[in-house]
């Protein structure tokens, strides 16, 4: 079976900034309209500042949580290297990460009354956190079981192939942690290709035709198409989430389930018990 797994990053970081709630608008619509469901990765802060947007959306039967750290911190230093040259933008301390991702474990419990077990780390990182097992650590006790890590090739960029598909920590001694790494085009490289001139693609209908098209490949090969958003590009690009629309309705004439990750999860640890 092949799969659409729909994850957003909800992290807006000023206090009295409107893109969270405006964003959470326009997600509800887009789901909404669709009935399909999605997979909301949450700020600790940004929830404190919008908590009763982010309460509204439980009651729509469609979405699940998971975190995406107290304030955004980096699990790993970046080394990128693009059109744009070449950066280093610095990772946070062992510590620091404890600290930030039992936080927002703490405040979604204290919030919304949920425990969550996906985390999507701040940027994302080549190899995901394959080199980091003290970090899995953290995650697992924090009791994380699925994680979007992966999400920069070797130049610490995009894309990552879309064969790079969902697998488990089994060597770094955490088989029960999933690793669903995100790959093909999201929204990291919206900037140069819809935003900025000079621009690949004229309109946001183009564009999301284009992202669509890796459905195709997905479906052929029974993969997963792991995708992400952010509150903050969806609002400045994308504002009625045409680029979502498109692979929702893409997913559904290829026959490609549109599903959560927790879901996924649970039919492939059911598949692999039954092995
Ligand atoms: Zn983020």
């Amino acid at each position: 079976m092949s799969w659409l797994l729909l994850g957003y990053d909800v992290e807006s970081g000023e206090p009295d900034s409107p893109v969270t709630r405006q964003f959470i608008d326009a997600l509800r619509r887009a789901h909404g309209e669709h009935d399909a469901p999605g997979t909301l990765f949450l700020c600790g802060q940004t929830l404190e500042h919008n908590v009763e947007a982010i309460r509204a959306t439980m009651a729509d039967g469609l979405f699940d949580y998971g975190q995406h750290t107290w304030s955004h911190v980096l699990f790993k230093t970046l080394w990128q290297v693009n059109d744009e040259g070449e950066r280093i933008i610095p990772g946070g301390s062992v510590e620091e990460i404890a600290r930030e991702v039992d936080r927002a474990q703490t405040i979604i419990r204290e919030l919304l009354g949920m425990e969550v077990i996906g985390l999507t780390t701040p940027w994302g990182y080549y190899r995901g956190l394959g080199d980091r097992p003290e970090l899995l650590a953290i995650l697992h006790g924090n009791g994380i079981r699925f994680v979007r890590s992966w999400m920069r090739n070797e130049q610490d960029w995009v894309p990552v192939p879309l064969s790079r598909q969902p697998f488990r920590y089994v060597a770094q001694g955490f088989g029960d942690i999933m690793e669903f790494p995100l790959t093909g085009r999201h929204d990291c490289d919206w900037g140069n290709r819809l935003g900025f001139e000079p621009r690949a693609f004229d309109n946001v209908a183009d564009y999301a035709q284009y992202v669509a098209g890796q459905l195709d490949v997905i479906a052929a090969n029974d993969w997963a198409f792991v995708y992400n958003q952010h509150d903050t590009t969806t609002m400045r690009w994308d504002p009625e989430m045409v680029v979502v629309r498109r692979l929702i309705e893409r997913a559904r004439e290829l026959g490609v389930r549109v599903g959560l990750y927790r879901e996924y999860c649970e039919e492939r640890g059911a598949a692999e018990g039954e092995v």
